[in-house]
């Protein structure tokens, strides 16, 4: 069966959902009043509540639980932050425009949802020409046939200009990681220069996606939740224990690339045992990384992680794994985990010529050999006014690096593209015996990068559940209570000042005790109860005659998925609602 078969097949859920999303606040299309604008979308009051509820699950389990730094890095960089990075050179996608109607596609999207081709990102742009011609692919939007035209490159970085004039480019950030590395210098002060520490931040990133589709799964403007983890790759191992016994599912790359290959269900300790995970720190994170997305809402039936084909990763990277949940008989990527190496803090330490590295005490001093220099400023300086410091920075560098670069009458250099020759003996090199207490070393990085439009869009539609009651069909959001935008509907049962006032008194209080709270008094009691089944919300709290009547001071809550009710004392409620939100006791228990 072919992607788009799948997706028609089960199409309902989503049309569903999205339908149910703009009804309820959940989410729809920004700028409705002038026509709405692809690829951005505005979360209503219940999606803006679920989103941050997941932040916050994510800021406890990532930052807090595991001890690290949470910055908020601005969105807007300047150019040469791209230049180091490789975005602005390789942060591109595949497109194709149709001929007749001018309708952008993202040509391996359209390869995948009309062949056999799994991952057509990672073939060749001739490769993916030649399956367009051979499947005889057409525009989606008119028909036109695709077969003669060309794929070309599209960067995905919005552009601007930082101040009037164009003189200093800017970038809107396309991932929320290189506010992370740039500050690098100065974030390893704040961890006291001891690695491996973590830095995480949750925000906005921006890509000026082909053509943004499935609603909130592909946007323009999304947040991610990164943690960019600091490592020295010779001496830091991850806590493996903690996390050995949890099951997952894994796609291995070599299950994907078998005849009739499956995913595998193992445990991590016997998946970096095996060999599967090939590093133990994206092991780890994979480990912590799956009880999170169980405890918010994701359906472990329904996702997995899948590793990265070879041609799908970075030459860089060692080893990367997505995490993936199911929507539609289609897996979607939720997060990325990639061992980084020392790519990204050596590129910036290239480009910038500041130290991105971390000084490590060695326990007894050594003697080493050292090559050095010490430039004749008398000729750097009119040779190369303002940028002579740079110069100086990138001889210490290539000095350390490679000595053999000394050995000629000239050396080479490059600043900002522009290659330079400048006479050795004007460097001051020389190679001498020093005694050093420690050495420079450049961490190594693991990234765990999570998106939080896609992961909110997967537990909605996860928990997207229709069902018959007393003879009436019911559609309800099984929404885990700890993410729920609202945790307690309060009614009073009929229109009386009475109730109503006790149930005001009764909302007050669970507000004040920090719970989400809504209060309704239009329409019957059941068309009450669907509207907040339909929102999600766990728990209602009705006040009818014997609240305010008996002696003792009841209500009736009644609990969405069952639907069962029951009667609890009021004095009660603030204690019981919040130990049923945190999951420390269920409805069946009270
Ligand atoms: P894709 O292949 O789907 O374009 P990616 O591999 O480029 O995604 P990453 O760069 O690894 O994505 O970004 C990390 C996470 O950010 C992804 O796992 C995803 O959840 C989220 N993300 C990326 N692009 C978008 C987008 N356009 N809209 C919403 N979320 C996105």
């Amino acid at each position: 069966m072919s992607n788009s078969e799948r997706t028609t097949e089960a199409k309902a859920t989503s049309e569903k959902l999205v339908e149910l999303a703009k009804r309820r606040g959940y989410f729809f299309q920004s700028s409705g009043a002038y026509g709405g604008v692809g690829g951005f979308y505005t979360f209503g009051p219940q999606g803006a509540a679920l989103k941050s509820n997941v932040e916050d699950t994510w800021r406890d389990r990532f930052a807090l639980a595991e001890g690290n730094m949470e910055i908020d890095a601005p969105t807007i960089m300047p150019e040469p932050v791209f230049e180091a990075s490789g975005h602005l050179d390789g942060f591109d996608d595949m497109l194709i425009e149709c001929p007749e109607c001018g309708t952008s596609s993202r040509a391996d999207h359209l390869v995948e949802d009309n062949t056999e081709y799994e991952d057509a990102e990672s073939l060749p742009i001739p490769e993916v020409e030649s399956v367009i011609a051979e499947y005889e692919l057409v525009c989606p939007e008119c028909g036109a046939g695709l077969a003669d035209v060309a794929v070309e490159n599209f960067n995905l970085m919005f552009d601007t200009n930082i101040g009037p004039g164009d003189a200093q480019p800017g970038y809107l950030r396309p991932e929320t990681a290189q506010g992370i590395f740039v500050e690098f210098p100065r974030l390893k002060e704040y961890a006291r220069n001891q690695l491996p520490f973590g830095v995480t931040q949750i925000g906005r990133a921006y890509r000026n996606e082909i053509s943004p589709r499935r609603s909130i799964i592909r946007t323009r403007e999304f947040t991610q939740a990164e943690l960019e983890h600091f490592i020295d790759p010779d001496e830091d191992e991850p806590d493996l224990e903690s996390v050995e016994d949890v099951t997952v599912t894994l796609y291995p790359a070599y299950e994907q690339q078998a005849e009739d290959g499956t995913p595998i269900k193992t445990t991590i300790g016997e998946a970096v045992a095996d060999g599967i995970i090939a590093n133990e720190w994206v092991a780890y994170f994979l480990g912590i990384s799956k009880p999170w997305y169980d405890a918010i809402g994701v359906d472990m039936d329904r996702f997995r992680f899948r590793q990265h084909l070879a041609g799908e990763r970075a030459h860089y990277a060692a080893d990367c794994w997505d995490a993936e949940g199911e929507i539609d008989g289609n897996w979607i990527e939720l997060a990325g985990f990639a061992y980084r190496g020392d790519y990204d803090l050596s590129k910036h330490a290239d480009h910038s010529g500041d130290r991105f590295t971390v000084f490590k005490q060695y326990d007894e001093p050594k003697t080493v050999e050292r090559a050095t220099v010490d430039p004749d400023m008398s000729y750097l300086g009119p040779e190369f006014g303002g940028d002579a410091q740079r110069v100086v920075s990138e001889l210490e560098r290539l000095a350390e690096r490679d000595r053999s670069l000394f050995t000629g009458e000239t050396i080479e250099l490059a600043i900002d593209d522009e290659t330079h020759e400048i006479p050795v003996d004007k460097t001051g090199f020389a190679v001498e015996e020093q005694t050093e207490a420690g050495e420079h070393v450049t961490p190594h990085v693991v990234e765990p990068s999570f998106g939080v439009d896609r992961l909110v869009y997967t537990v909605l539609h996860h928990a997207y559940s229709e069902d018959e009651v007393d003879g009436e069909e019911r559609t309800y959001l099984q929404l885990d209570p700890e993410v729920a935008p609202t945790v307690v509907g309060v009614f009073p049962l009929q229109t009386d000042d009475a109730l109503e006032a006790e149930a005001t008194a009764i909302a007050s209080e669970l507000r004040a005790a920090g719970l989400s709270v809504t209060y309704d008094d239009s329409g019957n009691i059941g068309r009450r109860y669907r509207r907040q089944d339909e929102v999600g919300t766990p728990f209602c709290v009705t006040v009818d005659y014997e609240t305010i009547e008996a002696d003792e001071r009841t209500v009736t809550v009644r609990e969405r998925d069952s639907t069962e009710q029951k009667r609890l004392p009021i004095d009660e409620l603030p204690e019981t609602l919040s130990a049923l939100r945190a999951g420390a006791v269920t409805f069946a228990e009270l």
